[in-house]
Parts: C-alpha cells; sequence; structure tokens
C-alpha cells in the first residue's frame, strides 16, 4: 500500500498555497474561497486559461516515444544488415567500390521504407491512444460541460458519477453515497465511503485514510459527487508514482508474436541454406566474396524479420479505418481477432434500439379501475399529476442553457413529457428539494430520492416494476384529497407485464411520506419498503433500423446474436421479434433469477439455444461468456456500466459504449462504439475478417517472392548452372517488391462474400488453407522460370541472360501480387482497377525495373544489359506464366468450394 509518508518527500507544493494545513485537513468550503472558486458557477474561462498557463496539462507523460533517429538505428542495427555491410565493405576495398555504394545505398532505401512503416505505425497507435482519453465533466461558467480530462486546471469543480474515472485530485464538495474504487492508487480492492468534513489535524496522512479526497486513476464505484481539483497531472498522487502508468494500446498481438518466432525460425532454415549456397559457390570455384555477398544479401531478402512490423502496420491502419467506422480500437490483439468472433451478446437500450425513448402511457388507478394516459397533455387528474411530479422529481435529468435535457434517456423522456404536461422540474424542485437520494443502479434497478415538500418530507421511488410493486403496501389515489387503497400486486405485475410485451419499457412510481427525514445512513431496505404506488409508466424505445440488417448479416455470417438486457422479458422478447434476433413469440427467454437457479454445468446445456437473457444482473454476464467460451465460442460482449467490466474483461472482446458507458467500462473493453450501435460491431467484425486476409495477402506475397529467390540461388549449382544473379540483384528485387507494392495490399477492398462464411477459428494457423505449399510451390515455379530462362540464354548464347534471370524475378512478383489479390476470385472478377494504390506500386516498381534494364549509367551499376524485345517479351510471358497458374489454383479452389 502506498502511503503519504512514502511520497511526502517529493511532494512539490501544488494548487497556489494550500494554506496552513493540507487540504484533508481543511473544510472544502475554506479552499474555494481561499483559491476564489464560487461554488455554483465554478471557474470561468479567463481564471481556466490563468491556470492553464501556470500548472499546464492534467496528463502524466506517455511511454517514452520514439524518434526518427531510433528508428532508423532500429532498421539498420538488425544483424543480417550489419553482417551484409561489412561484407560490402569488405568487397569495396578489395576492389568494386561501385557494387559497395550500391549495396550501401539499397539498404538505406530499405531502412527508410523501414522508418516510414514504423513512423506510420507508431502515429496510428498514438492518434488512437488520443482518442481513448478520459473526459470530465466539469462546472465552468455555471454549466456542467464534458471536456478533455487533459485540460482540468487546479480550481475546476469536478462533476462525478457512477463509473467514472477521478481525472484529477479532488477535495470532495458535495457527495451522495460516493465510493471511490482506490484500489489503482492503494491496493485496497473494497470501495471506499466518502465524506466531505475535514479530518481532524491528528488523523493519519495515509492515502487511504483521506475520506474526503479522491485521487486520479481511481474510480466511482457507486453514487454521485462534486470535488474541487486541488492538483493535476505530474501533481496528483499518481503523478508521483510514475511506473503505474499503463499504455492504453498495447504493441504486440499474439499474431505478431507468433510471426516474430516463426521469423527467428525461418531465420535460421534461410541461413542454413545460405552457408550451402556460400560453401557450394567457393567450391565450385567462385569468388568467394562475391559469394559471401550473395548468400549475406540473400539472407537479408528472404529473412521475413520486417513481418511483425508490417504487421503492426496493417492492424494500426486497419484500427484507423475502425474509428472511420465509428469503432475505436483499445487493444490492437481486438482488430487482429474480430474475425473470429462466433457470438454477439449485446444489451439492448441504446444498442439495438435508439435509446430515444418517448414516454407513451401512463397508468394509474381510479375508481378501482386502471385509467391511463398516452399524451403528455395538460387536462390530468390529481393521480396523474402526482405521478408526473414523482417521475420529475426522482431524477436526476439535467436542463442545458439551450434548454435541451442531458442525462439518462429514461430520464430525459420523463421530464420532457412533464415539461410539457406544465410540471417544469426546476419549479417543482424549487418547492420540493432533494435532500437525499439513492441512486440508480442496474443491480437493484430501482432509486430513491428525498424531498421536503409543504407536509414534511417525502420519499419518490421509481424503478422496474417487480423491483418496486412488492414493496408497496397500498396505492396512492387522490380522487377526493390523497387517500390509501390497498393494493393488488399481481394485477399491477399482470398490468405490467402486457404493457411490456406491447415492446414498452415499464417503471413503477411509489412514494412515501414522513414527518422527519430518515436518518442518514440508515437501513436502505427499510426506507425503500411500506411505499404507496402511484403508477407505471411505459416507455416506448423504437429498434435501431440498422439492426434489423446487421442482425441479419450476422447470421449469414455464422455468428449468432444473443440480446442480454436488464430490461423486462416480456419486452425483451418484443423488440427482439422486432429486430430478427429471434423468430417466434414464444422463443424462450431466460431470466436472472432462472440463471441464478442454474449450475454452470445446466447453462452449458442450455446456452447455445438462448437469445434472449432479461433482467439480467450485470455480474451474470459473466456466466454466460464463460459458458459460450467453455463450448469454444469466441464471444463479444457489450456493456456500458462498471459491474459490467468483469464481463467486459473476461469476454474475447469486451465491447463499450462510447457516449453513453461508463469510464470503467471502457477500461476494461477493447473496442469502444462511438456510436453504441450494435450495426457497428458487425462493421468492425466485417472490417477485422478484411483485414486478416489483408494481412494473410501479405504474408503469402512476401514469403512466396523469399522463396522464389531461394529457389533460384539454391537450384542453379545442383542443375550444374552458374549463379544467375549478383549480390546486387536480389538485394534491389527485394526492394521494389517488398516495400510499396506490398504494403499497397491493405487497400485491398475485402472479397466479395466476406460476411457469407463461417468465423475463421481464432487457433487457426495464419499459414492454413494451403499457403504453405503455394508459398514452395509458386516459389519453386518462381525458381524454375528464372533458371529456365537462363537455360535458354546459355544454350543459345545469349549474354543477356542474367539480365533476363534478374527482371523475370521481379516481373514474376508482381504478376503474382496481381493474381493473390483475392484467395479465391480471379482478377476479373474482382476488377483491374478496384485496388488503385496496388496498381500504382507494380506500374511504378515496373517502370523502375525497367529503368535498371533501359537507363545506361544504372546498366553500369547493376551490371545488365538492355533487353531485345523478344527477350523483354520471354521475361513478361515468364512473368505471365506465374500470374495463370495461380489463376488455376484459385480457380480449382473455387470448385472445390
Ligand atoms: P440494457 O442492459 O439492455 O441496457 P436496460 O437499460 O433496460 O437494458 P438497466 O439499465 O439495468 O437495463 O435497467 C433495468 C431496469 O431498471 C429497466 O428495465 C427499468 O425498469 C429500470 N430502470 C432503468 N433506468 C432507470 C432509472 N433511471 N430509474 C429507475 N429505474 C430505471
Amino acid at each position: 500500500m502506498l502511503t503519504s509518508a512514502s511520497l511526502a518527500p517529493t511532494a512539490a507544493p501544488i494548487f497556489m498555497p494550500q494554506g496552513p494545513l493540507p487540504w484533508h485537513l481543511q473544510e472544502a468550503h475554506e479552499l474555494l474561497s481561499l483559491h476564489g472558486v464560487d461554488p455554483a458557477r465554478g471557474l470561468n474561462d479567463q481564471q481556466v486559461q490563468a491556470l492553464a498557463v501556470r500548472y499546464g496539462l492534467n496528463q502524466l507523460p506517455a511511454g517514452r516515444k520514439r524518434g526518427v533517429g531510433a528508428l532508423v538505428w532500429e532498421q539498420l542495427s538488425n544483424f543480417m544488415i550489419l553482417v551484409l555491410v561489412a561484407a560490402a565493405v569488405l568487397a569495396g576495398m578489395m576492389g568494386d567500390v561501385t557494387d559497395t555504394l550500391v549495396i550501401l545505398a539499397i539498404v538505406i532505401m530499405n531502412a527508410g521504407i523501414g522508418v516510414v512503416q514504423s513512423w506510420r505505425a507508431d502515429r496510428a497507435l498514438d492518434a488512437l491512444r488520443k482518442m481513448s482519453a478520459i473526459q470530465a465533466k466539469v462546472l465552468r461558467g455555471g454549466e456542467a460541460r464534458l471536456i478533455n480530462a487533459k485540460d482540468l486546471v487546479p480550481g475546476d469543480i469536478v462533476i462525478l458519477e457512477a463509473g467514472n474515472q477521478v481525472p484529477a485530485d479532488l477535495r470532495l464538495m458535495e457527495i451522495a453515497q460516493l465510493r471511490v474504487d482506490e484500489s489503482a492508487l492503494t491496493g485496497e480492492s473494497a470501495a471506499i465511503e466518502k465524506i466531505t468534513g475535514a479530518l481532524p489535524a491528528a488523523s493519519s496522512t495515509v492515502l487511504a485514510d483521506r475520506l474526503n479526497m479522491a485521487f486520479k486513476g481511481t474510480t466511482v464505484a457507486h453514487g454521485r459527487g462534486r470535488g474541487l481539483v486541488m492538483a493535476t497531472g505530474l501533481n496528483t498522487e499518481l503523478g508521483k508514482v510514475a511506473g503505474m502508468i499503463q499504455q492504453d494500446v498495447e504493441v504486440i498481438t499474439p499474431l505478431q508474436q507468433r510471426l516474430s518466432v516463426f521469423g527467428k525460425r525461418v531465420a535460421l532454415v534461410v541461413m542454413a541454406l545460405c552457408g550451402v549456397i556460400f560453401t557450394v559457390g567457393v567450391l565450385r570455384g567462385e569468388a568467394p566474396v562475391t559469394m559471401l555477398l550473395l548468400a549475406v544479401g540473400l539472407a537479408v531478402a528472404a529473412i521475413p524479420e520486417a513481418l511483425p512490423a508490417v504487421v503492426t502496420v496493417l492492424l494500426a491502419l486497419g484500427a484507423r479505418r475502425l474509428v472511420g467506422f465509428k469503432a475505436l480500437v483499445r487493444r490492437l490483439t481486438a482488430v487482429e481477432t474480430l474475425g473470429s468472433v462466433t457470438y454477439i451478446c449485446s444489451d439492448k437500450t441504446g444498442t439495438l434500439t435508439q435509446n430515444r425513448m418517448q414516454a407513451e402511457q401512463w397508468v394509474v388507478m381510479e375508481d378501482g379501475t386502471f385509467a391511463s394516459w398516452t399524451s403528455c397533455s395538460t387536462d390530468l387528474s390529481v393521480t396523474h399529476k402526482e405521478l408526473l411530479r414523482a417521475a420529475t422529481l426522482c431524477n436526476d435529468a439535467t436542463q442545458s442553457a439551450q434548454g435541451d435535457w442531458q442525462g439518462d434517456p429514461t430520464e430525459t423522456a420523463l421530464t420532457a413529457c412533464a415539461a410539457q404536461a406544465g410540471h417544469e422540474k426546476a419549479d417543482l424542485e424549487a418547492e420540493y428539494p432533494r435532500v437525499s437520494e439513492q441512486p440508480f443502479d442496474s443491480d437493484r434497478k430501482r432509486m430513491t430520492t428525498f424531498h421536503r415538500s409543504p407536509q414534511g418530507y417525502v420519499a419518490y421511488t421509481k424503478g422496474a416494476p417487480e423491483a418496486v410493486v412488492p414493496r408497496c403496501k397500498a396505492v396512492w389515489q387522490a380522487t377526493d384529497g390523497a387517500a390509501l387503497v390497498s393494493i393488488d400486486g399481481e394485477a399491477w405485475l399482470g398490468k405490467a407485464n402486457a404493457m411490456a410485451a406491447e415492446g414498452l419499457r415499464v417503471l413503477a412510481v411509489a412514494r412515501r411520506s414522513y414527518e422527519h427525514l430518515p436518518e442518514a445512513g440508515g437501513e436502505i431496505e427499510a426506507v425503500e419498503s411500506g411505499l404507496c404506488l402511484i403508477g407505471l409508466i411505459g416507455l416506448m424505445d423504437p429498434p435501431r433500423t440498422e439492426a434489423v440488417s446487421a442482425v441479419q448479416e450476422c447470421m449469414d455470417a455464422g455468428i449468432t446474436p444473443v440480446m442480454i438486457t436488464g430490461d423486462h422479458p416480456a419486452t425483451a422478447r418484443a423488440v427482439a421479434m422486432r429486430i430478427g434476433i429471434v423468430r417466434q413469440a414464444q422463443a424462450s427467454v431466460l431470466t436472472g433469477s432462472d440463471l441464478a437457479q442454474m449450475s454452470d454445468d445446466e447453462l452449458k446445456n442450455l446456452v447455445r439455444q438462448v437469445r434472449i437473457y432479461a433482467r439480467v444482473d450485470p455480474a451474470q454476464k459473466i456466466r454466460i461468456v464463460q459458458a459460450l467460451q467453455d463450448l469454444g465460442e469466441f464471444v463479444a460482449m457489450t456493456g456500458d456500466g462498471i459491474n459490467d467490466a468483469p464481463a467486459l474483461r473476461r469476454a474475447n472482446i469486451g465491447v463499450a459504449m462510447g457516449l453513453g458507458g461508463t469510464d470503467v467500462a471502457r477500461e476494461a473493453s477493447s473496442l469502444v462504439l462511438l456510436d453504441d450501435n450494435f450495426a457497428t460491431i458487425v462493421r468492425a467484425v466485417r472490417e477485422g475478417r478484411h483485414l486478416y486476409d489483408n494481412i494473410r495477402k501479405f504474408v503469402r506475397y512476401a514469403m512466396t517472392g523469399n522463396s522464389g529467390e531461394i529457389w533460384t540461388i539454391l537450384l542453379a549449382p545442383m542443375l550444374l548452372m552458374p549463379t544467375p544473379l549478383l549480390p546486387i540483384h536480389i538485394l534491389w528485387v527485394n526492394l521494389v517488391t517488398d516495400g510499396l507494392p506490398g504494403l499497397a495490399l491493405a487497400a485491398e477492398p475485402a472479397e466479395p462474400g466476406i460476411m457469407s462464411r463461417p468465423p475463421r477459428p481464432p487457433s487457426e494457423n495464419l499459414f492454413a488453407h494451403g499457403m504453405w505449399q503455394h508459398i514452395l510451390g509458386v516459389g519453386l515455379l518462381i525458381g524454375a522460370l528464372c533458371l529456365g530462362v537462363q537455360a535458354w540464354a546459355l544454350t543459345n548464347g545469349n549474354a543477356h541472360g542474367q539480365t533476363m534471370v534478374f527482371t523475370v524475378l521481379t516481373l514474376s512478383q508482381l504478376a503474382h501480387l496481381l493474381a493473390i489479390r483475392s484467395e479465391t476470385s480471379s482478377l476479373w472478377q474482382l476488377g483491374l482497377w478496384t485496388n488503385k494504390p496496388l496498381l500504382g506500386a507494380v506500374a511504378l516498381s515496373f517502370g523502375l525495373q525497367m529503368a535498371t534494364v533501359y537507363v545506361q549509367p544504372l546498366n553500369s551499376l547493376f551490371k545488365t544489359q538492355p533487353l531485345t524485345r523478344a527477350e523483354l517479351g520471354i521475361c513478361m510471358a515468364s512473368a505471365c506464366v506465374v500470374w495463370v497458374a495461380v489463376e488455376i489454383e484459385k480457380l480449382w479452389r473455387r470448385r472445390r468450394r
């Protein structure tokens, strides 16, 4: 546990003078007046500006950024590159300085490409990190504003709600049941109940004991509060413990790790082969230095050490594209594994529905029968007015200066309707000021607020009917003044059920009068009992139109969509029917209480048949994820509340809500939906599949090219031919074929039918589906073509043989690139023009190759000769053979499917 004692010696004076005593020993109002902050309005813009200049940004230093120098060194410090440079210098000293210079130039150009790639990846990751930044609600200039937490200054008044991450060190001024999880800072796992009063001077200075402070990096587990920012950035307690700072977006994904291990294995094989090439060459009487250069050059070209880095670029670019689709990636692993999702377990409210609630039915009991209003008219009975008043007072919605309602859509729908009926929240609150409260949470499914009333005190409770009706002892009626009649709970719950079956979200509203306010800290169960039911409210939340097609797309893609909601089973079923998650009205719904009675094995037997879970506590979501995972499913699960965090962490892909979610849920997730929309998850899955395909294409392309180079050099001596290529040729081919064209594969559009094939098993090898065979086979074909051309030149006494082999090697790789744009569709089916960057890269590489053949100064550098038309024709025809062969392979694959 960290104590202030251990931190104190380094603590600098922070937010202006803290007065004679540390903050926790002073009253909040003293600190407010000491620093000239108006508690009702917060800082004004001028104050903020001045304080921002003085204290800087409220942020902790991110991990050290790699500068360009470091990136260049990273590229050049590779062992094989160093050996190559040493060999080139040696060769230069022994004779051919031009060769040395060309090799060095190629090495530098290659490193340049590497640096640009790493820099792009770093930038994309950096941008993601910035977007994942925490926001804070702050009172400034008299209104609540949502700002980037890094812009907070000492003196700001921060508004805290359950699920928020505390954005700076705060001296708490106001609290309502505020409990803060400080485990990130103190290691204490239980949430700490906070207070506002000053602590006695003799109290301990341990952080965990400063109950009237909330520290940056901790999270609000329950309740609400306001606090005065006392320290920001490095001056916070968290800032002083720099080692605890975590990077949000991890950089190494399992695929990158696997590729790096794979790269090392291939490196060993390639080095062994290069050893063989060197030895055989020297034994056959070739110059040792040339053979050394050739062997090392081949090793540099063929060792796929850059694969993990290129995959980072592709993943980072994919993540950037996902942001365009409103899906923010917090962990790169998510991009890589999205394509494997087999189950999407989604919340209902706001994700499958629009979260644009409208209060459609207001039901009370009058003269022993249910009376309902469907509009927010002003012509209301007394009981109806009381229902409106209760719904408006037991409500946390706030109105902006422009008159818009802000807050939970369930609540804003109620205040908006009440306002239409002439019940303004501000007027009601002036008449019935709130004195205390028990906030809403999805476990209790209800909330209670206490108000001073003209007759004493009144408590209003609203929540799910099953969470409120059984706590009522009577029904509140007011035909002739207020009167109480006994309650028929069954009838009320039946009515609520009927409303829910129409797809309405139903709230029950009740009240209880008190002469004196119940004792603070009294048992909430006792306070929320013996209530008088006022009525029911039915809210309509229309399904999102795009959810219907997204659900269908999921099903076509072999992904099962599942709804997990805290709402009523009948509401859940009605909405699920409308969206297409289930087809029959009798579709089974598993409720939270069913789940509670089921063993894990029973759940496992049932879990694949259930598409709707209702009245589920967030804590139960984890059991659903676990049961599905035990059956081998790969689960994406959405969540927004604090209690969703464990399930989000447990899911293979935790998906948090960007608009309505809490910081805690976001921290626990690997993907954040910026629009809270189910369709966005499906789009992200599509993009994940697309990206994985492109990674496979890149690996297929790069490795086949390398294999072709190795086969060519390795087989020549075995076929008793001279070494067909010079070291610079190999290095050049590697430069023009691997750099731009390979990366242009990132722009390859998704293959047709990408969402009508089943998900990829997460454990599936990257080289599955015949990739290995392709790499070896097509590589061998390239080698055979090169050596075939050489044999032809040798037998015909053609002096351009080496230039031709050099050209065949480059062109056949470019032809291969065009052919592997799809694993199954032919180039014609795809359309030649559908990846213009790739076409441009191929054209550029072709042009560069032609330059080495036809531009005279380059002839002497590359030891090439201009080819005749017929010779060039033979080279191009050889490249076409590769293209045709791969097209035949794809045709065979299409037929097999
Ligand atoms: P989902 O999990 O799909 O988002 P949900 O939003 O309906 O579903 P919760 O927010 O846990 O789930 O709400 C559960 C129930 O609590 C609702 O069905 C409703 O009856 C009640 N409820 C929701 N919001 C409030 C609120 N602000 N005040 C009182 N009761 C509420």
